[in-house]
């Protein structure tokens, strides 16, 4: 059901067991909110979050803050306490770089404390999708602005100016999925890339969601094209980044992309095999997840980007 295949990365990092339904998790402890959540400053205005999921990206303007990503639902008020230990001031907007689950899961918390939620218009039809099945209590927390057409490789820009602060909204193109929005805040060099960056481990591409590991090379390549120097780039996993890593993660996946056109016809596993893993060891394979295997079936148009739930 089109719910459950929304939870990968809950797999990769083993923060729900598959028969649970996070939605009927009791809230953690006080003491597990403590040690879930970490906050980390990256500029004068520009914060991340660290916990379970996607890295959430926190913006703090004269009046109000914008939130980037919200993770699970049962962790929204540990969220929530480390963002009031970063500002009082109100969340005006909450951006949804994707619409998969470890980074959207809070919006039906969140909705209620946000003055909108935007995302890409394919991240709230996904959504929709997703939550068709479910009983009406349990709707809720999409997108109210959605930017860009269903066709994923239209581009769309979308600035967000507040107080003094402008921020930018942009879809190149399909990559991790069709909906992926990369969020900058240009004054201060920082970027938040959603899950079109994996920052030390393979990427994951969910073709089932309209992502495509060709659009996804092409999408870094371009970033990299442009990050400036000093740039503090937020990915989708991983510690935070800046312009070095995010050129060794373009050079990666050109190798991946280099390794599949190189050996034409040849199956997941042997391309695999054959492809020189310890040259790029900072990238990681999540067991049950990712593996070596998976990402060349995707790179190679042979198979899903992931290993299959059991
Ligand atoms: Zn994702």
């Amino acid at each position: 059901m089109r719910v459950r295949s929304l939870w990968p990365l809950a797999t990769l990092l083993a923060v729900l067991p598959l028969q649970a339904h996070p939605r009927h998790r009791p809230a953690p402890t006080a003491q597990e909110e403590k040690a879930i959540h970490r906050v980390e400053k990256l500029s004068d205005h520009a914060y991340v979050l660290f916990g379970q999921g996607g890295n959430v990206g926190l913006f703090v303007t004269d009046a109000y803050a914008v939130l980037v990503d919200d993770q699970f639902e049962h962790l929204a008020p540990g969220l929530l306490k480390a963002i009031r230990s970063v500002t009082d001031k109100p969340i005006r907007y909450l951006v949804n770089t994707h619409a998969h689950p470890d980074h959207v899961g809070a919006n039906l918390v969140l909705e209620k404390q946000v003055m909108a939620i935007v995302a890409h218009a394919n991240v709230r039809r996904r959504m929709v999708l997703a939550q068709a099945p479910l009983e009406p209590a349990k709707r809720g927390g999409l997108p109210e602005l959605a930017f860009g057409e269903e066709d994923p490789r239209i581009r769309a820009r979308l600035d967000i100016h507040l107080g003094g602060a402008e921020f930018h909204l942009l879809h190149l193109g399909p990559g991790h999925t069709d909906g992926d929005v990369l969020f900058g805040y240009p004054a201060e060099r920082v970027l938040h890339m959603g899950d079109l960056f994996f920052h030390g481990l393979l990427p994951y591409i969910d073709t089932d969601s309209g992502g495509s590991f060709e659009g996804l090379v092409s999408q870094v390549e371009a970033v990299a094209g442009w990050v400036p120097e000093g740039a503090r780039i937020i990915p989708g996993h991983g510690p935070v980044a800046g312009r070095k890593e995010l050129l060794r993660y373009r050079d990666f996946l050109k190798a991946v992309q280099a390794h599949v056109k190189a050996n034409p016809g040849k199956a997941p596993a042997a391309l695999a095999a054959a492809f020189d893993t310890g040259a790029w060891s900072d990238y990681r394979p999540s067991p049950g997840f990712v593996s070596w295997e998976n990402l060349f079936a995707v790179a190679s148009g042979q198979g899903p980007g992931r290993t299959p739930r059991s």
